[in-house]
C-alpha cells in the first residue's frame, strides 16, 4: 500500500529516467509528487468539430487517424511527423517536430483526442498537439478536459507529470484531513481527497480553483496556527513590569528639540502600555526611513532603565549602532545611568553630562554584568559575545525581521523573566504579508514623517535629459552636497513565466554586482572624473580586520561617505537602509522602472533629512506613460506602506521578498493578494486554539503544526 511517505523509487512503473528528473525538481516522495501543483490550467473541456475550428484557437478534437507520414524537413535536422485526422465533419492535419516515435502510437484506424493550437491561415493544421488514445471506459487525462500545466523541467513535460500522477493518486488510500471538517464547511472548501483530485484532474475550472484555494488556505492556516500558538505561549510567561511613569516620560520629551509626531506618540504609548504588563511584549515598530523610530525606542529604553532594568539595542551594522548610540548622547545627555556602545571595534560608555569614555571591552562587559550600564547599543554580534546582563528587561532589534524567540533566549542566560521585545523595521510590509510572516508580533505603525521635512523634488529623467541632469548633479556636489546612485536589480530573463526557473540569491547578487561595477566605472571615468566616486555592494566584506587584507569593506566605504571623504556613492539596492546622512541630498535611481513602487519610495527616503533641498532622479530608458504614472504614485503617496499595498495588488508578493527567503509556500504567497483569505485563516487559528489550546482534540493538527514549525523555522 502506498502512503504519502512512500519514496517514488519504490513505486513500480516509475522508471529510473523519470526518478532522476523528478529529483531534480525536488520530488522524491508520493507527497512531493502529489503536492507538485499546476501553475495554471488550459481549458480543453469542449470537443470541437473539425469543421468548426478557426485559426489561432486552442481546441480539442476527437477523430480517427487516417494517414501517418514522416519526413525530414528542408532543414536536415528537423523530422516532421504528419497525421491526418477525420471526424464526421471533416479532416485536418496535425504536425509534430522531432517526435518520430509518434507513429508507434497514432496508427491508422485508432481513435484519439488531440488538444492544441490551430495554426495556419487558410490551410489550417494542429501544431504539436497533445494527443491521447481514446479507449473505452478510460478517463482521459491529457485532452478533452481542463488540462493542468505544471512547472516543468527539461525532458519532463506537463504531460509526463500528469501521466505519473494519475496512477499514484488512484492507488492512494483516503487521506485523513488535517483541517477539521467544521472549518472546511465554514470556508466552503473541499476536503483533502477531493482537493487533490480536483487540483490535478478537474472537470471544470472552478473546481480546480477551489482546490487551489483550499491548499493555499491550509498553508496560511498553519502559518497562523504557528503564529497564534507562539503568541499564546508567550502570554503564559512572565516579564518584568514597568508601570508607566508619566512625569518621567514628560521630562524626557521636554529634552527633545522637537515634538513627536502623532504616530510616534501613539507607538510610544503602545510600547509603554505593553511593557507595563507582566507578560513579554512582542512588537514590530514599522515606519519609513527617517520617520523617527530611534527616538521612540530610546525613550522606552530610558524608561526601562528608570525602573532599574537593562536594555539591549541591536543594529545590523556598526554604523547604525553608532548612530543609535549618538541619538542617546545628543538628546538625553543629562540622563544618568550609563549607555554603552559595543561593536567589533569599539567599546565606550557615557554616564551623562558628556562623561564619555572609551573602555576595554572586558571592563565594559563587567559594568554590564554588575548592572552599572543600563543600555547597551551594539551590533547583532552582541548575542554571540559572552555578554551577561544583570537584569535584562528589554530587547530592541533594528532591521532584522527574523530575530526570534531563540535568539532572545540566548541573551537571557539565567532562568528568569523574559525580556520585552521590539523589532524595528523601515521595510514597508503590507498587512497581509506581515500578518503571515510576523503574525506573532503586535504592530505599531509610524505613518507620517516629521513635519519639518522639505518635500523632495522628484523627477523622471529620460535618455535625452541625462547630460543636463549630470551637470546639475555636478553643480550640487561643487556646493558641497553628496549623491547616492542606486543600480537596478538585474534579474535574468525567464523563458516561461509559468515555469519560472529559480535563481539563488547568490546568482542574483552576482548580477547586481556586475551592474554596480559597470556603473561605477562609467561615472568615475567618464561622467564625473573630477569627483570622488565610491562603490558599495553586497559582496564586499562587511568589516575590516586582517582577513579583509586592506580591501575596501562595506563599513569603510560607508564611513568615508558619512565623513564626506567621497562625493558619490554607487550601490546596489540591498545596502544600508537606515543610515542618516543629512548632507546627501541627491538620490539617483538607475533603471527605475525595474523597481517596485515601495522600494523606489524607500530609496528616496534616504535623502531629504537635512536643511538643504533634496532631489530624487528616477532614470529610465523607457520614458513611457507608465513610468510617468508610477512616478505620480510616488509623489502622491502618504507613506511607504500605502505604496507597498498598491504594489502587492498590482505586481504580487514576489516583489517584497524572494519566495525562498520567506519560507512561505508558493500558493500561500500568491494568496496574500487576498486579505479575506488571510483574515479567515487567522480567525480560524484563533478559534481552534481558544477552544483547545493544546490541540488535544486535533492530533493531526498538532502533528502537522510540529512539522510546520520545523519547516517554517526562522533563522
Ligand atoms: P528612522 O530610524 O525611523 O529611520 P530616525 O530615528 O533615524 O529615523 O530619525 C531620523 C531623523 O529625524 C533623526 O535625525 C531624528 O532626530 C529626527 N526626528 C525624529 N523624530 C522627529 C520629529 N518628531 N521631528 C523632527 N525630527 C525628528
Ligand atoms: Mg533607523
Amino acid at each position: 500500500m502506498i502512503t504519502l511517505e512512500t519514496p517514488l523509487s519504490a513505486i513500480h512503473g516509475i522508471g529510473q529516467k523519470f526518478l532522476v528528473k523528478l529529483k531534480k525538481m525536488g520530488i522524491t516522495s508520493v507527497r512531493d509528487l502529489l503536492w507538485h501543483f499546476p501553475t495554471r490550467y488550459e481549458d480543453f473541456s469542449q470537443i470541437y468539430k473539425i469543421a468548426d475550428l478557426i485559426p489561432n484557437q486552442e481546441a480539442t478534437i476527437q477523430g480517427v487517424v487516417e494517414e501517418v507520414s514522416g519526413r525530414r524537413a528542408w532543414r536536415r535536422n528537423l523530422y516532421v511527423t504528419e497525421v491526418v485526422i477525420r471526424d464526421d465533419s471533416g479532416s485536418i492535419r496535425a504536425v509534430w517536430f522531432n517526435q518520430p516515435y509518434i507513429k508507434n502510437t497514432l496508427q491508422p484506424g485508432r481513435v484519439a483526442n488531440f488538444s492544441g493550437k490551430v495554426s495556419g491561415k487558410e490551410d489550417i493544421y494542429l501544431s504539436n498537439p497533445t494527443y491521447e488514445l481514446v479507449k473505452e471506459a478510460h478517463e482521459t487525462r491529457h485532452t478533452a478536459r481542463i488540462v493542468p500545466v505544471y512547472p516543468e523541467t527539461k525532458g519532463l513535460t506537463s504531460k509526463g507529470i500528469r501521466y505519473l500522477i494519475k496512477p499514484v493518486l488512484d492507488h492512494l488510500p483516503e487521506l485523513e484531513d488535517p483541517l477539521p471538517r467544521a472549518m472546511l464547511s465554514r470556508e466552503h472548501l473541499p476536503d483533502v481527497n477531493h482537493a487533490l483530485h480536483d487540483i490535478h484532474f478537474p472537470l471544470e475550472l472552478p473546481e480546480a480553483l477551489r482546490a487551489k484555494e483550499r491548499f493555499a488556505f491550509e498553508d496560511l492556516f498553519f502559518l497562523q496556527l504557528f503564529n497564534v500558538k507562539q503568541k499564546l505561549t508567550l502570554a503564559e510567561q512572565s516579564a518584568p513590569s514597568f508601570p508607566t511613569d508619566l512625569p518621567f516620560i514628560k521630562d524626557l520629551l521636554e529634552h527633545l528639540p522637537f515634538s513627536l509626531t502623532f504616530s510616534q506618540k501613539r507607538s510610544l504609548w503602545e510600547i509603554l502600555k505593553d511593557t507595563a504588563h507582566p507578560t513579554p511584549m512582542n512588537r514590530l515598530l514599522q515606519g519609513d526611513v527617517g520617520s523617527g523610530k530611534t527616538v521612540v525606542v530610546a525613550i522606552a529604553a530610558l524608561h526601562t532603565a528608570h525602573h532599574g532594568y537593562q536594555t539591549a539595542l541591536m543594529a545590523p551594522t556598526e554604523i547604525l549602532a553608532r548612530q543609535h548610540y549618538e541619538t542617546f548622547k545628543k538628546f538625553f545627555g543629562e540622563f544618568e545611568g550609563g549607555v554603552a556602545l559595543v561593536t567589533g571595534h569599539d567599546a565606550r560608555v557615557f554616564y551623562g553630562n558628556n562623561l564619555e569614555a572609551p573602555r576595554k571591552k572586558k571592563e565594559l562587559l563587567k559594568e554590564v554584568k554588575d548592572g552599572t550600564v543600563k543600555i547597551v547599543v551594539g551590533t547583532h554580534a552582541l548575542i554571540q559575545s559572552d555578554i551577561t546582563f544583570r537584569s535584562l528587561g528589554f530587547i530592541i532589534v533594528d532591521e532584522q525581521h527574523r530575530f526570534g524567540v531563540e535568539q532572545r533566549a540566548a541573551l537571557v542566560k539565567k532562568k528568569e523573566a523574559i525580556p520585552h521585545f521590539l523589532s524595528m523595521s523601515a521595510t514597508p510590509i503590507p498587512r497581509t504579508l506581515s500578518l503571515t510572516l510576523f503574525g506573532d508580533l503586535e504592530l505599531s505603525l509610524i505613518t507620517e514623517l516629521p513635519k519639518d521635512r522639505k518635500p523632495i523634488i522628484t523627477k523622471t529623467v529620460v535618455q535625452k535629459e541625462r547630460a543636463a541632469t549630470y551637470e546639475f548633479v555636478r553643480k550640487q556636489v561643487k556646493t558641497g552636497r553628496q549623491v547616492f546612485v542606486i543600480c537596478p536589480r538585474i534579474e535574468p530573463r525567464q523563458a516561461d513565466p509559468d515555469a519560472p526557473e529559480r535563481f539563488s540569491f547568490r546568482e542574483l547578487q552576482q548580477l547586481d554586482v556586475k551592474s554596480v561595477t559597470e556603473e561605477h566605472e562609467k561615472l568615475s571615468k567618464k561622467v564625473f572624473p573630477d569627483l570622488r566616486v565610491a562603490m558599495l555592494h553586497g559582496k564586499m566584506p562587511s568589516k575590516g580586520g586582517s582577513a579583509s587584507g586592506g580591501k575596501a569593506t562595506k563599513e569603510k566605504v560607508m564611513e568615508d561617505f558619512m565623513n564626506h571623504k567621497t562625493d558619490i556613492l554607487v550601490s546596489t539596492s540591498v545596502v544600508e537602509v537606515g543610515v542618516d546622512i543629512q548632507n546627501a541630498t541627491i538620490m539617483i535611481i538607475e533603471g527605475a522602472d525595474r523597481f517596485g513602487l515601495a522600494q523606489l519610495y524607500q530609496f528616496r527616503g534616504r535623502v531629504g533629512r537635512g536643511a538643504h533641498q533634496s532631489y530624487c532622479f528616477l532614470f529610465t530608458d523607457s520614458g513611457s506613460e507608465t513610468a510617468r504614472a508610477r512616478l505620480k504614485a510616488i509623489v502622491e503617496a502618504k507613506n511607504g506602506l500605502e505604496l507597498a499595498e498598491q504594489d502587492l495588488r498590482q505586481r504580487g508578493p514576489g516583489e517584497f521578498f524572494g519566495n525562498s527567503q520567506t519560507g512561505i509556500p508558493d500558493l500561500a504567497m500568491k494568496a496574500l493578494r487576498h486579505p479575506e483569505l488571510v483574515k479567515e485563516a487567522r480567525e480560524g487559528a484563533v478559534r481552534i486554539l481558544k477552544e483547545d489550546p493544546k490541540l488535544k482534540k486535533y492530533p493531526l493538527l498538532a502533528k502537522r503544526l510540529t512539522e510546520f514549525q520545523t519547516q517554517v523555522h526562522r533563522e
